[in-house]
């Protein structure tokens, strides 16, 4: 085989056309369907790596053949910009963060362009323009003035490392989610969002996401954590306190035999005031303030806490209940304070048992329940109330009920609803964000900074030294402001803006990316959105795809656009793996892109990465796999390459019957148009779409000299090779490109039509026969398509409930029918 494929000239040949003819830019266009195709915008770390080669190429497979089907598909791609590993690169290397970033968008850019994406680059954003990130201030603005952006002290996640906040989000296992050191706390002003006013809608939404993997909508409802239950206000005497309890099981209240406050609960240090052992505890609970908040679980073995002395009233039994403090009561969940009930909650009981508690059973199992009361254990289960005054009796389900409403009729409490989700902190006192637009004004307090003064630009001369607190702070010309209300001297803000931010709505601006009054314009918005399918790695699954949720809602309220859900499909990709792990550099196990690019092209190393697993498993690298692609590349380029005479015109003229190879080959294509039409569009199993195409050849190379005997078979084979080349399109579009100028077609293929294919000639290869005795359906079986009649005839006999039919008579006369039925009569 001579290897003429020289994918070099031929990658750069058609993506130079197509850039040149702007084949992917698109336009709005009501009389045409749209879709929507997007993968996550990337970070402009420096280089593309293998996760981004394969997210994109399965973007960009569906993307073409969704357009090759007739939908004015919509295909962008930006940067999202700003971050700390700019800011880092800038302290170690000296090298302002602005050229670091746009250095390394040049290079990814041109790598992107090198594998062949279809990007209408005309609506590339950066986030890190001050274009883009002004609407970020915009939007800020918009939130402030309707009280969803406020400010308040609290305590934050620190990252000693990267010297910032982060949102609890970021807090992976204790540890920074960028650098893995050890979180600590730290009580500062921040910047919040108040994403918890869209809980509910964030969670109910997800009826809404059908298309979404489980697991991912799994993660999200846990994240929002919603629990039903009742806040149960118990009275202090000593201190004429209340504490608030919120209980998603207010029906075993009168099994609480004591109440724990988190260490951080506002009431702790009042509590502790008058014991003996204050300075002891007040060690203890700072400790534990430092721990708990950066360990969210606490082990079975590590549940530690101290008494207060100090008694509250349990308001249903009017009984005294001590009151503790303990670290494994977080004050991000409820009102940071928990009844304890022993004998049915399981962590209440391991702490009863380690410091001597009463335990008091409060429900019996129901009549025929099959979990029963475990000696050493809490009864957890839902059953009937015993010892609970005038509840006794009644089920679990009803009693919530009723002691709720009994609680609002007394007035020491409510029947309520509470949500693990806690507002977004977005203040960062790093440099590479975007600046929160707002002035301190001593007099007026924190001011908006006046839509027209849009953006709060980042100043470019800044010392980046890694000391702590902002850069922004140390630089008096931007700090110094004029207060927009009262024109007095003020400070600005010196804090940036969480870079989730920026990724919170880019999909919107996509779809008018030189906007210059507002986000983005609502029309263009209402054509192209939602994101008809949005791919990208599951480890955005609650920070990044919550985020953009509520953003959506947030931009839906402001009156930008009409839609709740911003992705009512997502797809969530594999790794990529070599050797047993993800691709790494502290593995060492990292594949080039550049290197593949190379050695074996981009239309290769398209087909590679989706070739040996569907798009949301892992996909191990194997070079011996790559090595194949190439090489059946290869094979398709000489097959049709061979037979470029059959596509002269009038070489098929009048090509009377294919014979038996021919109406074999032509079924086979009929089929394979289906099979990787459905893989593609419906099922996204890009893996045997390539296998199908991978048939289609095995088919057309088996019998390409027989069909090249005959005018039928010829006609035959220039259908099916043709066939091949438009399936091959999506995949591997340069050499599908160049092979269907060289079979003399005008136009070029990105513009050519999706094959269309006959059912009939598609069915499936499987027939199901029908078995008639003496006219009657006695059975139905399956054979392969075509079996010869005689074939049909002794299979139909054979099956045991025709002999059962016959019982021993012999058939008088047998009708088959090919691919249908065989009729039997006695
Ligand atoms: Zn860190
Ligand atoms: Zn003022």
């Amino acid at each position: 085989m001579k290897n003429d494929y020289n994918f070099e000239e031929i990658e750069k040949k058609w993506q130079g056309i197509w850039a040149e003819k702007r084949v992917f830019e698109v336009s709005e266009d009501p009389s045409r369907k749209k879709y929507y195709l997007l993968e996550m915008y990337p970070y402009p770390s420096g280089r593309i790596h293998m996760g981004h080669v394969r997210n994109y190429t399965i973007g960009d497979v569906i993307a073409r053949q969704k357009a090759m089907t007739g939908l004015n598909v919509i295909h962008p791609i930006g940067w999202d910009a700003l971050g700390m590993p700019a800011e880092n690169a800038a302290i170690k290397r000296g090298i302002h963060p602005r050229t670091w970033t746009l250095e390394n968008i040049a290079y990814m850019r041109d790598q992107l362009k090198k594998m062949g994406f279809s990007y209408d680059w005309s609506r590339e954003v950066n986030s890190c323009q001050p274009e883009y990130y002004k609407w970020n201030q915009w939007i800020f603005l918009k939130m402030y003035e309707r009280g969803l952006a406020f400010r308040k002290d609290s305590w934050v996640n620190w990252c000693p490392q990267c010297r910032t906040v982060l949102a609890n989000e970021q807090v992976v296992g204790g540890g920074c989610w960028r650098c893995d050191t050890p979180v600590t706390q730290k009580k500062m002003e921040q910047w919040f969002l108040k994403i918890t006013d869209y809980a509910e809608e964030l969670l109910s939404g997800h009826a809404q996401l059908g298309k979404w993997p489980e697991h991912v909508l799994l993660m999200q409802k846990n994240w929002i954590g919603k629990s039903t239950g009742a806040m149960v206000n118990f009275r202090v005497p000593a201190l004429s306190r209340e504490i608030e309890v919120f209980t998603t099981r207010v029906d075993t209240i009168y099994g609480a035999t004591f109440l724990v406050l988190s260490p951080e609960h506002p009431l702790v240090g009042e509590l502790i005031a008058k014991s003996p052992k204050m300075a002891e505890q007040t060690a203890w609970i700072e400790k534990a303030v430092a721990d708990a908040r950066t360990r969210r679980e606490i082990g079975d073995d590590e549940k530690e806490g101290i008494d207060t002395g100090v008694a509250a009233i349990n308001p249903y039994t009017g009984e005294p209940v001590p009151v503790w403090i303990a670290n494994y009561v977080l004050i991000d969940y409820g009102t940071g304070a928990i009844m304890a009930v022993p004998a049915h909650d399981q962590r209440d009981y391991d702490f009863a048992v380690k410091y001597g508690l009463a335990i008091k059973p409060v429900i019996a199992p129901a009549e025929g329940a099959e979990e029963l009361p475990e000696e050493g254990k809490a009864f957890e289960c839902l059953g009937v109330l015993r010892d609970s005054g005038p509840f006794t009796g009644l089920s679990c389900a009803e009693a919530m009920d009723r002691m709720g409403a009994y609680a609002e009729e007394k007035g020491f409490g409510r029947r309520s609803v509470t949500f693990r989700l806690r507002d977004w902190g977005i203040s960062r006192q790093r440099y590479w964000g975007t600046p929160i637009p707002i002035i301190h004004c001593p007099t007026c307090g924190a001011v908006g900074v006046p839509y027209e003064d849009l953006p709060v630009e980042l100043p470019y001369d800044v010392a980046l030294t890694g000391a702590e607190g902002s850069p922004l702070e140390r630089l008096e010309s931007f700090v110094h402001a004029t207060c927009p209300k009262c024109g007095g001297p003020a400070r600005r803000e010196t804090d940036t803006m969480d870079t989730f931010v920026d990724s919170s709505w880019y999909f919107f601006r996509y779809a008018s990316p030189h906007e210059k009054n507002l986000p983005f314009r609502a029309e263009a918005a209402d054509y192209w959105l939602p994101v008809d399918l949005y791919i990208g790695g599951v480890e955005h699954a609650i920070l990044h795809l919550i985020y953009s949720r509520f953003f959506t809602k947030l931009l839906r309220d402001f009156g930008l656009t009409g839609i709740s859900e911003p992705f009512p499909h997502y797809l969530a990709q594999g790794m990529v793996t070599k050797d047993g792990s993800a691709m790494s550099k502290s593995k060492g196990n990292i594949v080039d892109p550049d290197e593949i690019l190379k050695q074996y092209g981009a239309d290769a190393l398209r087909m590679f990465i989706l070739f040996a697993s569907p798009p949301e498993k892992e996909f191990a690298w194997a070079e011996e796999g790559l090595e194949g692609c190439y090489r059946f590349l290869l094979r398709v380029w000489t097959a049709v390459n061979e037979n470029l005479d059959l596509f002269v015109s009038g070489a098929a003229d009048a090509p009377g019957a294919a014979g038996e190879a021919g109406d074999r080959l032509i079924r086979k294509t009929h089929q394979m148009i289906r099979k990787v039409g459905e893989d593609i569009g419906v099922r996204f199993h890009l893996n045997t779409a390539i296998s199908s195409i991978m048939e289609l050849y095995n088919q057309i190379r088996k019998d390409r000299d027989v069909l090249r005997e005959s005018a039928g078979g010829r006609e035959a084979l220039r259908k099916s090779l043709e066939t091949m080349v438009l399936l091959l399109a999506p995949f591997c579009p340069h050499v599908a490109e160049e092979l269907w100028e060289r079979s003399g077609h005008a136009g070029l293929l990105v513009h050519a039509a999706w094959p269309s294919f006959d059912p009939e000639m598609a069915a499936e290869e499987i027939a199901t026969i029908v078995v008639q005795v003496n006219g009657k359906l006695r059975d139905r079986f399956d054979v392969p398509r075509d079996l010869p009649e005689t074939e049909l005839e002794k299979a139909a006999l054979a099956l045991p409930k025709i002999q059962a039919a016959l019982g021993g008579r012999a058939a008088r006369k047998v009708v088959c029918v090919k691919n249908k039925l065989v009729s039997i009569v006695v």
